[in-house]
């Protein structure tokens, strides 16, 4: 199996085993929904507590998951080409575990400052009480300069959030190597399938399972992957300290939806490039954000570094945000609304507030929209757009 490609491995694991007596197995493993573990004698539970002690995945109670979820752990492992994963109820439970998991009291801690939103909430409402200073840096800050003897942690998201910068994650990596400083990612965008920051040299992937793994916008979900086995003890024990466990319904549908990836990943690339050419073309178009479009500024990075691409793009339109709103209220085929990932298409309209962190945006005053490219028919996405157009202002 090991010499399998990626995509004929997601399709084999979790492949229910057969019943030793019949010689029978349905295709998938079922949702092992359980809150406990029976042991049929007590010698039984001293093995899985050897087991245990040895360093070894053993199922002991409910909370740390049942084969559906060891599943699950097997795809995020090989979709990052990792060897350990901590699952999580969500994506934002996930970057909780690798912070709080590798950060103590008195730490310091660089941060991107094109992260996802809510790791901002997250440095305000957990990690300023807990002692723990975070500095936000641009792409191209020196971090050499920016490491202190407290600094124990780089975290990043490549390409960022709302607008999709190429970070260079094997200089980074260089850096953070050289100061003893792990690196950590938030992979969301690449999810494994076309961009693999461990490969990269980065310690810690964090995916937000969500979006394109469960692909289908019906589950929360949340993964850690490391290579290295004293990091990935750490984000354990955060992990089993805060609680964190996901049902094995949600695991099932993530199990299901990844089987399909390798179809709808390159679909989303291909309608995102279409409406990239298609808005490319249009008047009131200021910037088309999108590593994978050949005028973004990211391009030669995501050339040298992704494998592919997804449905995810920005632009700026050449009207004030006030001024976008009616055209996104006339789209009829994009669903107004966060997140991603799932097979149809969204819009977000960027809050100007939210942007300003964000010095790869030039402050301009105009409008920024978010899309997810979804797998409807591109003619009629692209009918959509046009017609919403009537609706902005003339240029
Ligand atoms: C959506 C998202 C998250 C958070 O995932 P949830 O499952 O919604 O908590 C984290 N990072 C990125 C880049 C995201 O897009």
């Amino acid at each position: 199996m090991t010499t399998h490609h990626l995509d004929t491995k997601l399709l084999h694991i979790g492949s229910a085993p057969f019943d030793p007596e019949t010689g029978t197995a349905p295709v998938n493993l079922p949702s092992m929904r359980t809150s406990t573990v029976r042991f049929e004698n007590l010698a039984a539970l001293e093995r899985v507590f050897a087991k245990r002690a040895a360093g070894e995945r053993a199922i002991s109670y409910g909370r740390s998951g049942m084969d559906t979820h060891r599943a699950l752990e097997e795809v995020f492992m090989q979709l990052e080409g990792g060897t350990y994963c901590v699952l999580a109820p969500s994506g934002m439970a996930a970057i909780n575990i690798a912070f709080l998991g590798i950060l103590k009291t008195g730490d310091h801690v660089l941060v991107c400052d094109g992260v996802y939103g809510p790791v901002r909430n997250l440095d305000r409402a957990l990690l300023k009480g807990l002692g723990i200073s975070v500095t936000y840096f641009a792409a191209q800050d020196d971090l050499d300069a920016l490491i202190t003897p407290e600094t124990k942690m780089i975290y990043v998201e490549s390409p960022g959030s709302l607008l999709f910068e190429m970070l260079d994650l094997p200089a980074m990596a260089a850096v953070a190597k050289r100061h003893g400083v792990l690196l950590a990612t938030d992979n969301t965008w690449g999810s494994g399938y076309i961009y693999r920051p461990l490969a990269l040299g980065a310690d810690i992937s964090v995916v937000a399972g969500t979006k394109y793994v469960a692909g289908h916008s019906d589950v929360m979900l949340g993964a850690v992957v490391a290579k290295d086995e004293s990091v990935a003890a750490r984000l354990h024990s955060a992990q089993y300290a805060m609680g964190n466990s996901i049902s094995a319904d949600d695991a099932w549908l993530a199990l299901r939806g990844v089987k399909t990836m390798a179809v709808r990943m390159p679909q989303h690339a291909i309608n995102a490039l279409k409406v990239c050419a298609f808005f490319d073309a249009q008047p009131y178009v200021a910037k088309i954000f999108n590593p994978a479009w050949h005028k973004d500024a990211g391009y030669a990075l995501w050339q040298r570094d992704c494998t592919g691409a997804n449905g995810m793009l920005s632009v700026e339109l050449k009207c004030s945000p006030d001024a976008a709103k009616a055209y996104v209220d006339a789209l009829t085929l994009f669903g107004i609304g966060f997140s991603w990932g799932g097979y149809e298409s969204l819009v977000q309209w960027v809050d100007p507030g939210t942007l300003a962190a964000h010095t790869y945006w030039k402050h301009s005053p105009n409008a920024l929209l978010r899309f997810h490219i979804g797998l409807e028919d591109i003619d009629d996405l692209i009918d959509d757009l046009k017609q919403a157009a009537n609706y902005l202002p003339r240029t």
